[in-house]
């Protein structure tokens, strides 16, 4: 059966432990609603528990354990449908005592009682999709008939003591502001670490009700401008759409060790023990280190409170100021946006000189484009970034893991067309399986051999 073995090397390769496909609800913005023909998917049914105890054996302590998400072509369900969801939780917690473990959940299913009993099975992490907080747009979003558990969610889990991360997808046009910031704030008053706020993606076969105006975005942004003076918790708008790698301080969880010592939204962070974060990633990784961090960070001086007592600014306004941090098992309370993995500074370079190339091209998505193109003009590497259109999925769809084999050539020709030539052809690992294979089964390696050019993937 195609779907366990996708579930085994979901385990082996991305410390997910699938459960099932199935889910209570419908939303109109599902992902899997809307694929174009060809797309490879598989449906899991509630796997029995004979299975789940071997998918353990595949499982790393060592690392989070994700419940409830999906990064292979398994359809991703509610976790909470699955009959035997406690007695698997605490399985999973008798085979690694202190692994934290990562639940995404609409929250429908949840009670008091089950809040409680999880609570006793952690250390958890829960992201709560509510989307929205009022029956209506429950209903219209997701055709939710039973509302209350979800719209008490957020509470029950508060009062159980699991940190959890809220997240809507926004479709503003569809259910109003209104029911958009509701939400949000329902979510930050109610003991959300961080709200996620979603734009929401559309395909060529979107129904016509799901294709938002392209100002959404900006509007969006001045939305959670606005919702953060009403709120210390971090609001994160994804996709990012960054201008640069700057490691700026997106958001400060409450009760936090950067929180206790007053780093805020906006400030730089310049050092950590006294090196230099190449981007957000970089930095919000050596923050996280257990243990005594010391960083160097820089704020804009800011009229009235807020600078720092003492510190002279720089003559552009800056001012820059050294914090001791004692970072636990929770890590900082720093956020970021996430910009780019800086593992991917050595492999790319690793890569580059295994083919002795002098003229790769690097095919990537039209969302991350940009910062990689910045990312990579750090290294002494001769190195041209295309922006690759979705053309397969189409509509607002701009992420790599989105796209096909038939993306990437169409990418390729068009720049042979432009007189490009090139000794090696990186492409997005996100867009591939395990075996290489994109989406409709494509392998990355046929651009290879159409190409007659190295091709690999990072
Ligand atoms: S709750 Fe999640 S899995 Fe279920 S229909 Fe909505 S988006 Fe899909």
């Amino acid at each position: 059966m195609e779907s366990l073995q996708l579930a085994f090397q979901t385990a082996a390769h991305y410390n997910i432990l699938p459960l099932t496909s199935g889910c209570n609800l419908r939303c109109l913005f599902c992902s899997h609603r809307q694929n174009p023909p060809g797309v490879e998917t598989w449906y899991l049914p509630p796997l029995k528990l004979d299975h789940i105890e071997t998918l353990l054996d595949f499982l790393d302590g060592s690392r989070k354990i994700v419940i409830g998400e999906s990064a292979t072509r398994l359809i991703e369900g509610e976790p909470l449908t699955h009959p035997d969801f406690l007695a698997i939780l605490t399985r999973v917690r008798q085979r690694f005592p202190g692994t934290r473990v990562e639940i995404t959940t609409n929250g429908t299913l949840l009670t008091p009682d089950l809040a409680r009993a999880m609570a006793d099975l952690g250390p958890l992490e829960i992201n709560l999709s509510l989307n929205s907080a009022s029956p209506e747009g429950r209903l219209k979003l997701m055709g939710d008939t039973k509302p209350a558990p979800a719209l008490e969610a957020p509470l029950t889990l508060h009062q159980a003591g699991i940190p959890y991360h809220g997240s809507l997808v926004a479709c503003p046009w569809l259910v109003g502001w209104q029911d958009v910031r509701e939400t949000v704030l329902h979510l930050a008053r109610s003991g959300a670490r961080t709200v996620r706020i979603f734009l929401p993606g559309y395909t060529r076969l979107a129904p016509p009700e799901l294709r938002f105006p392209g100002e959404l975005r900006q509007q969006l942004a001045g939305e959670l401008e606005e919702l953060r003076s009403l709120t210390d918790i971090p609001l994160l708008l994804e996709p990012p759409f960054l201008p640069n790698l700057i490691p700026v301080i997106e958001g400060v969880i409450p009760g936090t060790p950067a929180a206790a010592v007053g780093l805020q939204r906006g400030d730089l962070v310049l050092e950590v023990d006294g090196r230099q974060p190449r981007c957000r990633v970089e930095a919000y990784r050596l923050a996280s280190v257990p243990g005594r961090r010391r960083l160097l960070i820089g704020r804009r001086q800011r009229p009235g409170p807020g600078g720092y007592a003492g510190t002279p600014a720089t003559r552009d306004g800056w001012q820059k100021n050294f914090f001791e941090l004692q970072i636990g098992e929770e890590g900082s309370g720093l956020t970021f946006t996430w910009d780019f993995d800086p593992d991917l500074f050595i492999e790319v370079e690793k890569i580059c000189r295994r083919h002795g190339a002098g003229r790769a091209v690097v095919l990537t998505s039209q969302l991350a484009a940009m910062i990689v193109e910045q990312a990579l003009a750090a290294l002494p590497l001769s190195l041209h970034v295309v922006a690759t259109p979705s053309r397969f999925f189409g509509g607002s769809i701009g992420c790599a893991g989105l796209l096909t084999l038939a993306d990437f050539r169409a990418a390729w020709q068009e720049q042979q067309g432009n007189g490009r030539s090139a000794d090696l052809i990186i492409l997005p690992a996100i867009a591939f399986d395990y075996r290489g294979r994109d989406l409709v089964g494509e392998h990355y390696l046929d651009l290879a051999e159409l190409t007659n050019i190295p091709v690999e993937l990072i």
